[in-house]
Order: C-alpha cells, then sequence, then structure tokens
C-alpha cells in the first residue's frame, strides 16, 4: 500500500521541485547578466555576458566562425559522451520486449519456481539476477570507456571541476582501485545476489512480464537518493564517532576522481547504498525485473560520474532540471555541509543546504 502510493506522490514532488529548479536557474541567469568580474581576480562567478566587448567588426568574422567551429566540436562531444547513457540501459531496453526475452530466455529459466535448492537453502532462478548484474557492468564499461576517452582528449579538452586542477593519476591504477575496492562493487555484488536468491524482493521484482515504466524508475531513482540524503545528513550529523566510523574514509578526497565513486568504508556503503536500496525496493514493490535493471544501473552510472574530475558536457542542462552534477557533488567533498544529495538537487534546496558550484570559489567559473 505505501508503494502504491509513493509512485504517483514522488513523482507529484518531483514535478513541483523541478519547476522551483527551473525558476531558480532563471533568476540566477537573469541576475548574473548584470555581474561584473570579480574586482581582485578579474574572475567572473559566472560566464561573462555574450555580445559585451568592444571588438570590431573585421575581428567578430573570424570570432564568430570560431564560436561555429566550437559549437559544432561542443555538440559533437555532447553526442558521443551522453552515449553513456543509453549504454546503461541498453540490456533492459533491448531485452524487455517479450518477443526478444522469451525468443532468448526458456520458460523455464524465468519461472520462478525453477530454483535450485543449496544445501537445504532453496534459491530463485538466477536469470534476473545476472541480467542485471550484466546491465550494471555494461553501464560501468561504457562509463569508464568515456572516461577514458576523455582523458585521451577523443571528446575535445575536458574542463576540470577545480580550479587547481584534475588529480594527476595512472589510468590503470585507477582503474583497479575502482573495481577491486571491497565496500564498492564487491558488496554491491553480494547484496544483490542474497537479496535477489534468498527471494528477499518483493515478488513483482523477478517477473519478466510488463516492460518498462520509466516513470517508475524514475520513483526509484527520486526514493533512493532521497534516502540516501537522509542517511548521509546522519553520517555526518549524529556524532563525531559515527562520522569517523562510517563516512569520514570517503571526506579523504577533497578532489575527488571518478574512480573515488565506490571508495569509502563498508559502513558507509551499508548506510548509504544498501539500506536506501532495501528501502526502495519495498516502497515501489510493482517494478519488474526490467525496471529493478534500469534503475540499478543508471544508479551505478550516474553515481560514478558524479565524483568525475571534470565536469560533463550535459551538465548546464541537468543542473537547470535539478538533476545532480560532478560540479554539484564536488562541493560536498570540499565544503562538507553542503549538497548532501547525490543524483538529485530537490532535497538540498528544499532542505536549505544547496549551495551552487559558482559561488565556490576554488571551482572553474564555466562548470
Ligand atoms: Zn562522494
Ligand atoms: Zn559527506
Amino acid at each position: 500500500m505505501i508503494g502504491d502510493l509513493s509512485y504517483p506522490a514522488t513523482l507529484a514532488i518531483t514535478a513541483v521541485s523541478c519547476g522551483v529548479c527551473m525558476v531558480q536557474a532563471a533568476c540566477r541567469e537573469s541576475r548574473s547578466e548584470g555581474q561584473a568580474p570579480d574586482s581582485t581576480t578579474g574572475v567572473w562567478d559566472s560566464a561573462p555576458p555574450a555580445g559585451g566587448s568592444s571588438a570590431t567588426l573585421s575581428s567578430k568574422v573570424p570570432a564568430a566562425v570560431a564560436a561555429s567551429a566550437g559549437r559544432e566540436a561542443g555538440l559533437r562531444e555532447l553526442v558521443l559522451a551522453s552515449l553513456v547513457w543509453p549504454a546503461s540501459v541498453a540490456v533492459p531496453v533491448l531485452l524487455s520486449p517479450a518477443a526478444a526475452y522469451a525468443r532468448l530466455f526458456p520458460a523455464r529459466l524465468r519461472d520462478e519456481r525453477g530454483g535450485v535448492v543449496v544445501g537445504g537453502v532453496a534459491l530463485r532462478p538466477p536469470l534476473g539476477l545476472a541480467l542485471g548484474i550484466g546491465a550494471v557492468v555494461v553501464g560501468q564499461l561504457a562509463t569508464i570507456g568515456y572516461h577514458w576517452a576523455r582523458r585521451q582528449r577523443l571528446l575535445g579538452e575536458p574542463r576540470p571541476v577545480q580550479a587547481k586542477g584534475a588529480r594527476e593519476y595512472a589510468f590503470s591504477e585507477g582503474l583497479s582501485s575502482h573495481v577491486a575496492n571491497p565496500e564498492g562493487l564487491l558488496m554491491l555484488g553480494g547484496y544483490l545476489s542474497g537479496t535477489w536468491l534468498l527471494g528477499k524482493m518483493p515478488a513483482s521484482y523477478y517477473s519478466f512480464e510488463g516492460g518498462i515504466d520509466w516513470g517508475r524508475v524514475l520513483c526509484c531513482l527520486l526514493l533512493q537518493d532521497l534516502i540516501q540524503y537522509a542517511a548521509h545528513v546522519g553520517e555526518h550529523s549524529i556524532s563525531s564517532w559515527v562520522y569517523r566510523k562510517s563516512h569520514k574514509p570517503h571526506h579523504r578526497f577533497t578532489n575527488p576522481r571518478l574512480f573515488d565513486a565506490f571508495n569509502g568504508s563498508m559502513t558507509d556503503t551499508a548506510l548509504m547504498i544498501l539500506l536506501p536500496l532495501y528501502s526502495t525496493a519495498w516502497l515501489v514493490p510493482s517494478c519488474n525485473v526490467w525496471e529493478y535493471m534500469s534503475f540499478g544501473s543508471l544508479y551505478s552510472t550516474w553515481l560514478t560520474l558524479i565524483h568525475s574530475e571534470y565536469s560533463h558536457p550535459w551538465d548546464a542542462a541537468f543542473r537547470r532540471i535539478g538533476f545532480g552534477t560532478a560540479a554539484d557533488h564536488h562541493v560536498h567533498h570540499a565544503l562538507f555541509c553542503f549538497n548532501y544529495g547525490h543524483l538529485f538537487l530537490y532535497w538540498d534546496r528544499l532542505l536549505g543546504t544547496y549551495r551552487d558550484p559558482k559561488d565556490v570559489r576554488k571551482f572553474n567559473n564555466d562548470v
């Protein structure tokens, strides 16, 4: 019953929050039109107004050509970079039509009574679990490939979030730490496998029928982020002992890189990722396997991307509708007491804990 109510209620709250975010963004832009560079550093808090120079006609012509080429390159970068999002949902989107999964997987593999008994414990059939982990792996591979391409300057010159620049490190070292840290992907894999095989998920999660309702996927992402927000605030504020034992290890990164996303402590992962995941499943108990898969893969991709040391080509559009960006999460890593939300800006804006990256002087002004 709670889940039946939480689905439309969450979407309604989000629609209102999204409207608030767009109004705030519009207000901020109109205010910035009258801004001047800082008198001591000459640095703009936001991009200087377009067309405000006193350039002559002859200097404006090549400038216009350069601007056009720049826009073209920017568009190409945006399109190529954004492939990371469809890649993250490729497995559920391609396999969720009945004609696709019925042809590939015989009914006995999908039948929830077709599990096995191991050591006296009845286990659910693992097909949905294997496909779900596969979807997350595809999303992670796309994310890592995108990050590699950016470091190789194959998608233009990446813009570091922080003015002091991105951290220097070998890609292979970053990748191995991302894959191997036990509190990250290994712990998540254990949670996903345990809850699935032992039948601890709501019954509908084992169903292959019904396709993908993207509203339900969005609802899961919103609830996950809201519960994670609450857990995050709790870890920071309950006591210094709780903070030290749980979240402090993740905060040793004041200038994080993409591969730090899951690097913290096991307690931190349990409180801030696993607890919200389990709660969300029971608050939205009507998801099927494809919706669960889409939610999980998008969540893992997004959480990784907001730790990137570089801003992303979609960030301006994301911030306008209240979606979290790398710069927004860098604010939290730099200042600690703002931007507790990860995927969305709504909770911080509603509860007064939001700080715009443009107001942080140590960040580059166009992130
Ligand atoms: Zn973080
Ligand atoms: Zn924190």
